[in-house]
């Protein structure tokens, strides 16, 4: 008998666990059920897109008929609406039942609402789906002023996609400075002033106490807590996920702010896998548990998930530093890892918009930040994924031509 997998969401860690169930087990019957209207995209893609930098089609990775040709199920526009563990059943909103043997969650996670007066009005996005970059792309091309908040990486886009639409905006972050979790005052000055050429004003100690509307319910301005007016015919919030998981409630699947799974993507109950955004995971290298928001790295969980699925005993093991860069600068931009966890960093200036944050956990390399010249990222992931011990060479890391061989002495690596 053929075995019975359902893939839950289709962004890129639920479809490329279609894709490897499909290669390693050609009888499985492969279903994905995704509750948006269109087949897996290029989610990086979409805030060029929003720029006005990229037409749609380039955005689309797969077309149905990728999945008819995979003999995969593509169910669009479903929503799944419940999961009974015990049954091997999932339920849709449409009423429907699909009875699998292995169940994989890839259900990523939803941008979260300012809790203040009018954060639904109109002109205020969040940015998650394609939809919400055509509705950001329209609303910015239509606007004057904007207001962006959240000082991370999704707000990072909604600032440079300001500033390419010539959206005078205001950039209004809670500390001193953006990202603070992950780069130094120091560091953040390179964003700032990068943000400053193209249009975008940053704000400190800002935030919004409430948004301002007209008549018709637009948004004609957001207020900070300093009582500090911004006008803003736009504005984009990008403040954090909620984890996509309420209709695993009853399932018996554990979670904690995402779906708890080992280094196999196993949850504890049996059959039933998580890739992706959505996972809180066993980190081998950190060795505790951990959480992605990375493209490169959900790929990789589908794909590990996909593997472990078809597999009598899961053997496929979930080992992988991920990288986010930043391309609307004239300079390069590079997270790796975990960048804003640790007990101990080290940083360097180099040049003017040249800078180096390594981040460290028990001695050993665990995430950075590069800036301007990505050249080490390569020996540096490499030491975080060897996990070798470099506390008496800490300084060798912010050479500018780090050297892999200097820190491999076998008696360190584990
Ligand atoms: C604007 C933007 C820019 C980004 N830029 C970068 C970048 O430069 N580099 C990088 O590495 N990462 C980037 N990311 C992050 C990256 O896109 C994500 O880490 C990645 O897409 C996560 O994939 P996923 O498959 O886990 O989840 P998702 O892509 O979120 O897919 C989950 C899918 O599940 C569906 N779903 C949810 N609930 C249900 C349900 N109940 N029933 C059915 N379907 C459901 C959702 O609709 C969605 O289609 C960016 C993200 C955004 C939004």
């Amino acid at each position: 008998m053929c075995a019975s997998q359902v893939i839950i969401g289709d962004g890129i860690a639920g479809a490329s666990a279609a894709e490897t169930i499909r290669e390693v087990d050609p009888d499985a019957e492969v279903t994905v059920l995704t509750e948006e209207g269109e087949a897996l995209y290029n989610r990086i893609l979409i805030k060029e897109f929003a720029k006005g930098k990229l037409p749609e089609a380039p955005v689309s990775i797969h077309d149905p008929d990728w999945y008819d040709e995979r003999e995969i199920d593509l169910r669009l526009d479903t929503v799944v609406t419940g999961v009974d563990t015990g049954a091997h059943e999932v339920y849709t909103h449409e009423g429907e039942t699909f009875e699998y043997d292995k169940l994989l969650v890839a259900t990523g996670g939803t941008p979260t609402q300012l809790p203040v007066d009018d954060s639904d009005a109109d002109g205020i996005h969040h940015f998650w789906t394609f939809q919400d970059a055509r509705a950001i792309k329209e609303s910015a091309e239509a606007a004057d002023t904007g207001v962006v908040v959240g000082a991370g990486l999704l707000g990072i886009d909604l600032a440079a996609i300001c500033g390419a639409q010539g959206v005078d905006a205001h950039y209004l972050m809670r500390g001193e400075s953006w990202w603070r979790y992950a780069l130094s005052k120091e560091g953040a000055e390179i964003i700032h002033e990068a943000m400053e050429e193209i249009g975008v004003t940053p704000v400190f100690d800002s935030g919004v106490d409430h948004f301002e509307t007209d008549e018709e319910g637009h948004v004609t301005a957001a207020v900070d807590p300093n009582g500090e007016r911004f006008e803003a015919d736009f504005a984009g919030v990008a403040i954090g996920l909620n984890f996509n998981t309420e209709f695993l409630r009853g399932s018996g699947i554990e979670t904690d702010n995402g779906i708890v799974t080992d280094e196999y993507m196993r949850t504890n109950v049996d059959d039933v896998y998580a890739a992706g955004d959505i996972t809180q995971f066993h980190d081998v290298i950190l060795g505790e548990r951990a959480q992605n928001g990375a493209w490169g790295s959900a790929k990789e969980q589908g794909s590990i998930a996909g593997q472990n699925m078809t597999a009598d005993e899961p053997d496929a093991e979930f080992n992988w530093v991920s990288s986010y860069s930043i391309t609307h600068f004239d300079f390069p931009f590079l997270s790796f890892g975990h960048p804003t966890l640790g007990d101990d960093s080290v940083e360097k200036k180099y040049e003017d918009e040249t800078w180096r944050r390594v981040a460290l956990k028990d001695g050993r390399v665990i995430g950075g930040v590069l800036i301007g010249d990505l050249s080490a990222q390569s020996v540096l992931k490499k030491l975080a994924r060897k996990q070798i011990d470099v506390s008496d060479r800490k300084d060798l890391l912010l050479e500018q031509g780090v050297d892999l061989d200097a820190f491999e002495d076998p008696a360190t690596v584990n």
